[in-house]
């Protein structure tokens, strides 16, 4: 990739997009194009097309998405599907038809099978059924990858999937109700600590198992996929490594500084007991994550801290 390269990062402001966006900033990258969802409707086919035409990028970092936790899954399933496949297809064919040089698409692992053995290979995609309450997104992101693989099969497309692990970091959703485990804990026990309450509540029993991956790893792992990776093969990144749900309320609890009891609510589901990504493919082209869980939920409990207004 060259420094002066138009580079489409869609979806800059979420936290995926804006994660790539300052790793592209601090690597010196200065032409990049930046469109807020008022400014290009990315479910618009004319939209993107006209885009595409005027401004050429050469490299698009596909990072936009309706994403959301499993209330938002299960209560809005028909935007999960159609918002999601339209924005693929819009933005993957306006890249084929425009020329650009390279794609990258972000997956998620909910595409695998929800019953796949632990740790998950790439090659368990499409092998068992999936986990049903987010199974509109999961269909519409498999189709993402469908879609790159048939543009590369057929036209020598060079797009590349790449499919993260849980996510966290700057910029995540601290939605107590809709959010993940890891923001929803971080804002639990802040506020625990600061109205001093004798316990605070974790969902489910504590042992199921949980991946979690700083999104600035995730970011570095998309520049170097784009720089060194050019084959049609999905690519799992992770850290490669899990934790208990319990363990890692007693990393927030930690971090937070809060000192009373973890109370465990056994009556919300616990979900998949595991879900671990096999990396040893990420290992092999010679990338792995670099920041602690330890340390991102500290840096991420100070952003919260820093931008919770
Ligand atoms: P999942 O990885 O798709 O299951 O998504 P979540 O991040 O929502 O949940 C992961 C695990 O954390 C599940 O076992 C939840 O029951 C557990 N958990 C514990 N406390 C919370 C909480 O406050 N919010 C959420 N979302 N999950 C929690």
């Amino acid at each position: 990739m060259n420094q002066t390269a138009p580079i489409f990062v869609a979806g800059h402001r979420g936290l995926v997009g804006s994660a790539i966006l300052r790793a592209l900033r601090s690597e010196g990258f200065t032409n990049l194009l930046l469109r807020t969802r008022e400014e290009l409707d990315l479910t618009s086919q004319a939209a993107v097309d006209d885009f595409f035409r005027r401004e050429r990028p050469q490299y698009v970092f596909l990072a936009a998405a309706r994403v959301g936790g499993i209330l938002a899954n299960n209560n809005y399933p028909a935007e999960f599907i159609h918002d999601n496949l339209a924005i693929q297809l819009n933005v993957i064919g306006a890249a084929h038809r425009h020329q650009a040089a390279k794609l990258l698409f972000l997956g998620s692992s909910c595409i695998y099978p929800k019953f796949a053995p632990q740790p998950i290979r790439e090659e368990y995609l499409l092998t068992g059924l999936l986990e049903p309450t987010n199974e509109p997104y999961a269909i519409a992101k498999i189709a993402g990858l469908k879609t790159i693989e048939a543009y590369r099969r057929q036209y020598g497309f060079n797009g590349i999937c790449l499919m993260p692990t849980n996510l966290y970091g700057p910029g995540d959703n601290f939605d107590l109700n809709h959010s993940h485990v890891l923001p929803a804990l971080i804002r639990r026990f802040h506020e625990a600590k600061l109205a001093a309450a004798p316990s605070v509540t974790v969902w489910g029993t504590g042992s199921p198992r949980r991946e979690f991956l700083h999104v600035d790893d995730l970011a570095a792992a998309s520049l170097f996929l784009m720089r060194n990776y050019d084959s049609p093969e999905i690519v799992n990144v992770g850290c490669g490594q899990d934790v208990t749900i319990r363990e890692l309320a007693g990393m927030v609890k930690t971090a937070t500084g809060y000192l009373g009891e973890l109370v465990f609510d056994s009556s919300k589901p616990d979900g998949t007991p595991r879900k671990l990504l096999d990396v040893s493919r990420m290992a092999a082209l010679g990338w792995s994550p670099r920041i602690p869980l330890t340390e991102g939920i500290r840096s991420t409990y100070e952003w919260f801290l820093a931008n919770r207004a």
